[in-house]
């Protein structure tokens, strides 16, 4: 096993993140099997506990482990299906630790963090890299392992401890270190500063990590000056200091990378023997087709609004993936929920204006999963809005409990139709709370992972979009669900749940047949969509949401018109559109911009 080890230094939000994901996307288009690993030196034990407002999005995986949103971005560019394990954080290591110490296992011993700590560290890292993760058998060639944070951070210290005993334990030719930095540029002098890089290196060594290649952050392209001096500086050779420039989609990173020669830098580190050229076509055609689109579809989000985007991460690829393979430019509106409420029309007149403004808009309305009831009623109005307009509705795990909520108060008539999340006394409780959930322990106590769908109606929109499989595999996180014993009222009056568990108790998907695409799901569809491989229910609401849905159904999911599966876009390598070109450009870490009139992706 050969591992790439990714650290950051400088300041934090650098994009360690893709630059790791990329360097797997690249070393895999050189035919090499790759897998990963992402080091979180909080103390949690997972990120099942932590707040998607001040964190990002909680990602979920197919064994249920709650994990960092970085997990998702390993998961969607190299396409292969991570374990929980796969997330170290200080609070496993210590665990595990603690639990051996409590069975004895020390022998009397003083239990440190060196050795410890740090050999628990080594330990999980080589076991958990053994773990085949996409499909084959076997371990991969490489693991690219990220530490979270910055160098220097308190928290990382038995880590870098742990690692830079690991490159020896690997031996040279087994461990190549990348770090990631930032060459920012002085408005006043307008020069490319190298002296953060110059610093956050001389850390590291003091930590006793040698880093062999820099991928500098910037926005424009390294100077050869600066890239001499970083060379002199920080014992890096020349070829090894790769520029990070900003581009104009996420997509190019890896195309970035190529192009410096970073596969022949790593290749000659781990001894990998690379010859050939990386095979980066699918990503070439389709981050040129990316900056190409020019017609919008407007998706409105109707969430808890709090203007971190990363909260909703997987959404908004998945809308991505969906909106690129309609040929279709990705435009959301982020509606906070609370502000379609009629509390708001007199608090607030400018807000509520504003926010139903946007969902009028809207060429699809998306309610995301949520907890706890903060803008629940104006998540009601919005599915309402949508199901009588007859306006493209997708709902998420709450946004189908949401969808039921509404149908149950607005077409049966229960006016306190309620989730007992929500209103635990409610009369009419159509979404309520599961017996194998715990409303006093939080942390891993839903019910997590990839579980089993089963179709029930095979005329219907999700059954076609999903190929006409009896059953599908999605992820899951809730502890509520729809009330079994009203389901048989609720499909009387009209609400078809197509879509349910193996005892046909539990409901999984909702439909409203007439409709031209109303569709909620108690599943996380959004964790399995990949780049060239949208997941269904997406694709199918973007194509609904764009006038495609027809023409989707017909030709099969995967080749919606324009879109990278069905093979009419040509790709011309010669004009990509990244760096300083007239394209908008936006940082790597994929932060949006808006134009104040909804946000482009
Ligand atoms: N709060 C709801 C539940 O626990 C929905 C969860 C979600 O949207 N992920 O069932």
């Amino acid at each position: 096993m050969k591992y790439v080890l990714v650290t950051g230094g400088v300041v934090s939000g650098l994009g360690k993140g893709v630059t790791a994901s990329s360097v797997g996307v690249l070393l895999n288009a050189c035919g090499l099997r790759v897998t990963s690993i992402k080091i979180d030196p909080y103390l949690n034990t997972d990120a099942g506990t932590m707040s998607p407002f001040e964190h990002g999005e909680v990602f979920v995986l197919d064994d249920g482990g709650e994990v960092d949103l970085d997990l998702g971005n390993y998961e969607r560019f190299l396409d292969i299906k991570l374990t929980r394990d796969n997330n170290i954080t200080t609070g496993k290591i210590y665990q595990s630790v603690i639990d051996k110490e409590r069975r004895g296992d020390y022998l009397g011993k003083t239990v440190q963090v060196v050795p410890h700590i740090t050999d628990a560290i080594q330990d999980w890292i080589e076991r958990v890299a053994a773990i085949p993760v996409d499909g084959k058998e076997g371990p991969a060639d490489v693991c690219v392992i990220e530490l979270g944070g910055t160098i220097g951070d308190i928290e990382s210290m038995p880590f870098i401890e742990a690692l830079g005993q690991f490159s020896y334990r690997v031996g040279s030719g087994n461990f190549c270190l990348i770090h990631v930095s930032l060459v920012p540029v002085l408005n006043v002098v307008g020069e490319q500063k190298t002296k953060p890089t110059q610093h956050s290196v001389k850390g590291l060594r003091s930590l006793g990590l040698m880093p062999n290649i820099l991928a500098c952050r910037s926005t424009a392209e390294l100077e050869e000056n600066v890239k001499r001096k970083l060379c002199q500086f920080c014992h890096v050779p020349e070829e090894n200091i790769l520029t990070l420039y900003d581009v104009s989609n996420i997509w190019h990173v890896p195309l970035l990378l190529k192009d410096q020669k970073a596969h022949e830098a790593i290749s000659k580190v781990l001894n990998l023997g690379i010859t050939s050229e990386p095979h980066l076509s699918e990503w070439t055609s389709r981050a040129e087709l990316c900056d190409m689109l020019q017609e919008s579809v407007r998706i409105a989000m109707v969430g808890k609004y709090t203007g971190l985007s990363d909260s909703y991460l997987s959404v908004l690829k998945a809308l991505l993936h969906g909106s690129v393979a309609c040929g279709r430019k990705l435009c959301v509106d982020w509606v906070p929920s609370s502000d379609l409420e009629d509390a708001t029309a007199t608090e607030n007149p400018d807000a509520y204006r504003k926010a139903w403004s946007l969902l009028k808009g809207a060429d699809g309305v998306l309610v995301p999963g949520g907890f706890g009831d903060r803008g629940v009623q104006g998540k009601i109005l919005a599915a309402k809005y949508a199901r009588e307009n007859k306006v493209p509705y997708f709902g998420i795990c709450l946004g189908m409990q949401i969808a039921v909520i509404e149908f149950s108060r607005s077409i049966i008539g229960w006016k306190d139709a309620n989730s007992t999340e929500f209103e635990p006394n409610t009369k009419n409780p159509c979404v309520i709370f599961m017996p194998e959930g715990s409303k006093t322990q939080m942390g891993g106590t839903m019910r997590l992972g990839s579980r089993r769908t089963y179709f029930h109606v095979a005329d219907c929109k999700s059954a076609k979009l999903y190929g006409n499989k009896s059953f599908i595999d999605e992820r899951h996180r809730h502890r509520y669900e729809v009330n079994p014993d009203m389901v048989e009222k609720l499909e009387e009056a009209g609400l078809s749940f197509t879509g349910k568990d193996e005892s046909g108790r539990r409901m999984e998907i909702v439909e409203l047949l007439g409709h031209p695409f109303f569709i909620g799901v108690q599943f996380h569809p959004e964790f399995k969509s990949r780049p060239g491989k949208p997941s269904p229910l997406f694709l199918g609401f973007i194509a609904a949401a764009c006038g495609q849905l027809d023409a989707v159904l017909r030709k099969g999911v995967g080749k919606a018109a324009n879109g990278i599966g069905n093979g009419t876009n040509k790709s011309s390598s010669s004009s990509r559109h990244y760096g300083n070109g007239n394209k908008a450009t936006r940082p790597l870490v994929d932060i949006i911009y808006s134009n104040g009139n909804g946000v482009h992706y």
